[in-house]
């Protein structure tokens, strides 16, 4: 069987360790044939990157911190020095001060919400864009949000009002760029554990809750995440573009709970 991803090249935000949901997804990209380009932030996560990339080699590791235009500048012109086009962008970054998920999504500052929502959901464009001159064969964007973004959960808070921002905004950019046959979507994914799930105080309730109420009666995995992560970057996914897709063992589709155990 030919590889899927043979010959594609895919940028990957967002591995700070090997429970990423991105991890995951670099390595299924890795494992059906693509070659990845990764970014750290700070010092002590580039040696996690670089060490977990020991063993998917001809990988690139780079610096970008996704708020900071420059950076993204400079994260594309050295990939530009090793690659002359790219096939896809795996975006799984988000962030929000620990005081906003505690208690009341009404106490967040005004400076708060606008930091989680630049790191959170501009990222997205701000990357996706900055990829274009790369990207001129055409590719796939994948983004990762949350429920939250949809309905009320409860302590998620302003991260739920910034997934809503990215969900928008990956059906406004796949809009935008159909016409050069860029896709862009989302993967809603269940609750995984992960280095920023923990630093949800309500994770271990919404861990509890989606394995006792989902159709499938269990958590995601970060592997569940990847494999649609890899239909999406794919061409299976040819005529699919601005779509969320659940990862979520059915979560989504629940009316109520049932009341019968
Ligand atoms: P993670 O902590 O492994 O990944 C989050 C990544 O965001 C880290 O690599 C971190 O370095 C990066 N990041 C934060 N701010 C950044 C910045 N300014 N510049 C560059 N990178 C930055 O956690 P994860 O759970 O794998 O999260 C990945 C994505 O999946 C996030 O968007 C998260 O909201 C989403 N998600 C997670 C879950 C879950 O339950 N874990 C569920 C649905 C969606």
């Amino acid at each position: 069987h030919a590889k899927i991803l043979a010959g594609k090249r895919g940028i990957v935000f967002g591995v700070a360790n090997n429970k990423s949901i991105a991890w995951a997804c670099a390595q299924i990209c890795a494992e059906q044939g693509a070659q990845l380009a990764f970014n750290f932030l700070g010092d002590a996560q580039e040696k996690r990157v670089r060490e977990l990339v020991k063993e998917l080699p001809e990988s690139i590791v780079l610096p970008c911190d996704v708020s900071k235009d420059d950076q993204i500048e400079s994260f594309y012109s050295n990939i530009q020095k090793h690659w002359d086009s790219i096939d896809f962008i795996i975006h799984s970054v988000a962030f929000t001060e620990k005081e906003n998920l505690k208690e009341k999504f009404m106490v967040v500052t005004r400076e708060s919400f606008a930091s989680t929502l630049d790191i959170s959901a501009y990222s997205l464009v701000a990357v996706t864009r900055a990829a274009l001159p790369l990207m001129k064969k055409g590719g796939s964007v994948i983004t990762m949000s949350y429920y939250g973004a949809e309905k009320v959960v409860p302590r998620y808070n302003v991260m739920g009002v910034a997934k809503a921002a990215l969900e928008s905004c990956a059906k406004y950019l796949a809009y935008d760029l159909g016409e050069v046959g860029i896709r862009v979507n989302a993967i809603s994914a269940g609750p995984i554990r992960t280095l920023s799930s923990s630093a949800i105080p309500g994770i271990k309730e919404m861990l509890d809750n989606a394995h006792k109420h989902a159709p499938l009666k269990r958590n995601v995995t970060t592997d569940d995440v990847a494999r649609s992560a890899l239909y999406l970057l794919s061409d299976f996914s040819s005529g699919v573009t601005g779509e969320v897709l659940h990862v979520d063992c059915g979560y989504n589709t629940l009316g109520m709970f049932s009341a019968v155990e």
